[in-house]
Formats: structure tokens, C-alpha cells, sequence
């Protein structure tokens, strides 16, 4: 909950919430299914259905299909397959002229990674910020690699589930960005002898991420940085794009480079986080000067052998890693594995808690939220799905490393943009609220780096199968 303030008094408290509203495609999705009608077929079966029918001509053009795909000015002649649902009545019922299968070109619009069914998913939530019910219904397997091999462990029998979504329990999921100390010591007059802590709260465990620099564009950054205001949460943004569009606010981390040194001191608000695309000890010192009050954050690929316990050293309090959007590191690992290792150094050194961990990359889902979280990140970065809730559509294979694969609609409704992020946002939100409900878990910050709530496919298997023939894991 966050205190409301009038005049330097607490007027009381306001429960965070993301208002949603329906912000339909304005592009028309390839349908789901080809629905492909044999002519000569269907003319015959529409003179049986006429002669059978006393020439009722809209019973007869409506059929077979309840759902009006055959509806249509020349009912089947011409069929509508974006009302198609693939229920096969049809095709069961006349084999011999109406056939049904899945459309290639709706199964193109996602990749080998980020796929076409989290596309889909992805483009519901941002239309209806809702959450996808799959429910019983489910025919898509339970398992598989990357995020599919971990699943999370929400045993009802040793804490009881609560009730977040729907708000009968409040269950926050504030998370603290910036450095505290690990522990306190005082001197012999009660002061205390380290920093304080140095840290702000945003009230949801995402922020959004930069665009691909091949993606970039003045409208783009407008809509992000606005629906990253109204969803309280964070915007990283390149100087360039900020210093061109005045843009200001406290959703706003400027991403600076080494050569941005001079133009710091122009930045038209106070920030409060900058983030530094790679190290850089005089930038840091720059920031330092010109904007005390910043938390300074290191954005660095995972994986690279740095130590970014030196660099908490120098002062970064916060870590953006990043991998492609595959999730995949420079040495071709995968981004769970890379968050576990990050986290585990500052565990082993007891520094944890001096730092945040920010990760991007690979995170195309909702539930890849919190699953990155349980590796051990303190918030994750959106990228690639904040593209595609406005309809941006993947050309082929795109990890972010070779040439972009992606194109987006140009020009993008401002109004529109922005409240199909915030629709995409409130549908996470609430995924995870689901999540630590189930878990018995009252806030999102007890989720970092609780691996005791992760189970994995592989381990299971083993345990399951292991000396089975046929067994070959
Ligand atoms: S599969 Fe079902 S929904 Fe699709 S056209 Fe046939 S009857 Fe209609």
C-alpha cells in the first residue's frame, strides 16, 4: 500500500492498482486456423440443405459452422476463418469438403523461443489486461527446457494458500531498489557507524527495459516512459532519447555511456537511478558529483567473468544483467543459471542485501517472473513483450545479437500504446499474485532466491525413473 501526502500529513492509504481497460488489436492477428471449403462440395450440400430446409436460406448459410464462419454474405463460399475456434464439427461432419488446419502464418509470429502461444498470450493480456485461463483444458505439455524445467512448489499442506488477486489479502509486491547494509554497528553514541540505507521502492518486481537500439524511436520511448509512470515502476531510456524529448519523471533511469560524461549535468529532473551501459570509473565518479542522491547502476551483460563484487566495491548498488532475448549469455548459458551464480557470490560473501540484482533477457512470460526472482533477482526487466503487446511481430529467429527480426507498427496510437503496457503489466501483476498465493507467500521479496520453492523436471525424472529401462535421462 502506499501512504498518500497532502501537505507533509499521511492522509491514509491507497492500495496500489493498475487500471485496465479493453484496448482491442488494431492490427488483425492471422487467424488461428485455415478454414479451406471444397466449392462443388458445399454447392451440393447447400441444395440438399435447401430442398431439406423449405429454403430457409439463413439456417442454411449458417451451417455448419455455430460460430459464423460460414455465416457470411455467401455463407461458405467465402468463409470468415477469424471466428474459427478449431472445434473440427465441421470437418467431422463433412469430411469430404470442408477441411480445418492450423495457419502458418499465426504459428510465424513468435520464434523458436519466444513462441507463438506466449505471443498469443502476451497480445490477451495486453487487449484485456486479464489474466489467460487455460485451466482444465490444458493439452500443452507440463515440462520442458529453459523456464519449462522448473516448476514452482505451491503445497497447500505445511502453509495455507491466500488470497491475493481478488483482495480479501493484501499481498504486496514492492521490492526495494539501491543498497542497504548488511548489518548494523553503532558507535559508543548510538550513531551508526555505516551508510544508511540508500534505496527507493517501486511497487511491482519489473521495470522496463531499454529497446533494441534498432528498435528505437521518440513515439516508442513516449508511450514507455508514460504507461512506466502510471504503472509507478521504472523506464530505462538512452540520454540521447531523454536530453531530445525533455522527457522527466521519476520512472525515468537515463542510460548513460562513457562519452556522456559532459552531458549529465543536463538531464532535466533529478533522477533516481542512472544506469551505466558498462563500467566505467570515471562516469561513475561523474555521477557521484552531479547526482548525489542517484543510485548508480552497473548494466552488464551476465556471464562476462567481471566481478561484480569489486564493483559493489566502488559503490554500484545496483546490477542490470542482461542476456539476449533468448535468455542466453555470452557463453551461451542459460539465464537461470546465470542469475544463480550472481546471486550465490553475494550470498557466499554475506553482501547480499548491499545489493539489487536486475535481469533481462529471456523473460517472455509471466511466470518467468517469479521464477527469476526464486534464481535469485530482486526485479526483472521487460523487454521483447512489452513490443509485442503493442503488436510488434517477430520476422523470424531474434535474440537481440544478429540483425533485428521484428518489425513494429508505425505509427503507434499514444492513448492506445500506453494502456495496452499498463493492461500487460496489471495482467503480470496478478499472475504473481496467484503465484504467491499459492504459496502462502505475503510479499514478493521473500521470493528472492527461495529455491526451496522451485522444483526441477530433471531432478524429478531422475528420482522417478532412474533404473527403469527405457529411462535414458
Ligand atoms: S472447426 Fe468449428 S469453429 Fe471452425 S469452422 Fe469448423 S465448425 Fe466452425
Amino acid at each position: 500500500m502506499d501512504k498518500t501526502r497532502k501537505n507533509g500529513h499521511t492522509q491514509g492509504y491507497e492500495r496500489y492498482h493498475i487500471d485496465t481497460q479493453e484496448a482491442p488489436d488494431r492490427i488483425r492477428w492471422p487467424s488461428r486456423f485455415q478454414v479451406r471449403v471444397g466449392k462443388l462440395g458445399l454447392a451440393k450440400h447447400l441444395i440438399t440443405e435447401l430442398i431439406h430446409t423449405r429454403f430457409d436460406l439463413p439456417t442454411v448459410t449458417s451451417r455448419p459452422c455455430m460460430y459464423g464462419v460460414f455465416s457470411g454474405p455467401v455463407g461458405g463460399f467465402a468463409p470468415r476463418p477469424h471466428l474459427c475456434v478449431g472445434c473440427l464439427r465441421c470437418t467431422t461432419e463433412f469430411p469430404e469438403f470442408v477441411r480445418v488446419s492450423p495457419n502458418p502464418k499465426r504459428r510465424a509470429l513468435g520464434d523458436s523461443y519466444f513462441t507463438y502461444q506466449q505471443v498469443e498470450t502476451v497480445a490477451y493480456e495486453a487487449e484485456t489486461g486479464r489474466v489467460p485461463v487455460k485451466g482444465a483444458g490444458y493439452r500443452g505439455p507440463f515440462g520442458g527446457k529453459g523456464w519449462d524445467g522448473m516448476w514452482t512448489d505451491m503445497s497447500e499442506i505445511v502453509r495455507p494458500t491466500r488470497d491475493g488477486i481478488h483482495g480479501r489479502e493484501f499481498i504486496s509486491t514492492v521490492v526495494d531498489i539501491g543498497s542497504k547494509a548488511s548489518f548494523l554497528c553503532f558507535d559508543v553514541s548510538g550513531a551508526p557507524q555505516q551508510p544508511l540505507p540508500h534505496t527507493f521502492s517501486i511497487p511491482v518486481p519489473f521495470i522496463f527495459d531499454r529497446v533494441h537500439p534498432g528498435l528505437e524511436s521518440a513515439g516508442l520511448y513516449k508511450i514507455l516512459a508514460q504507461a512506466a509512470a502510471e504503472v509507478q515502476t521504472l523506464q530505462v531510456i538512452p540520454l540521447e532519447y531523454i536530453l531530445a524529448l525533455n522527457l522527466r519523471g521519476a520512472q525515468i533511469v537515463p542510460l548513460v555511456g562513457a562519452g556522456d560524461q559532459e552531458r549529465l549535468v543536463l538531464l532535466p529532473f533529478r533522477p533516481r537511478m542512472i544506469e551505466m551501459d558498462g563500467w566505467s570509473e570515471g562516469l561513475a565518479e561523474s555521477i557521484h558529483s552531479i547526482w548525489p542522491e542517484a543510485q548508480v547502476a552497473l548494466r552488464i551483460p551476465f556471464a562476462r567473468g567481471e566481478d561484480l563484487l569489486d564493483y559493489a566495491d566502488r559503490g554500484v548498488g545496483v546490477f542490470h544483467l542482461t542476456a539476449d532475448y533468448h535468455g542466453r549469455s555470452d557463453d551461451g548459458g542459460f539465464i537461470f543459471d546465470q542469475i544463480r551464480r550472481a546471486h550465490g557470490a553475494f550470498v557466499e560473501a554475506g553482501r547480499r542485501d548491499e545489493v539489487t540484482l536486475l535481469g533481462s533477457g529471456g523473460l517472455v512470460a509471466a511466470e518467468h517472473v517469479p521464477k527469476a526472482m526464486i534464481a535469485g533477482l530482486d526485479a526483472v526487466g521487460l523487454d521483447l513483450p512489452l513490443l509485442v503487446a503493442l503488436q510488434g511481430r517477430l520476422m523470424g529467429e531474434f535474440d537481440g545479437r544478429t540483425d533485428v527480426a521484428f518489425e513494429l507498427p508505425r505509427p503507434i496510437p499514444f492513448e492506445w500504446g500506453v494502456q495496452r503496457l499498463k493492461n500487460l503489466a496489471a495482467a503480470w501483476r496478478d499472475q504473481l499474485l496467484e503465484v504467491l498465493g499459492a504459496m502462502g507467500l505475503r510479499e514478493v521479496r521473500r521470493l528472492r532466491g527461495e529455491m526451496g520453492r522451485a522444483l526441477f523436471m530433471v531432478q524429478l525424472e531422475q528420482e522417478a525413473f532412474a533404473g527403469i529401462e527405457g529411462y535414458d535421462g
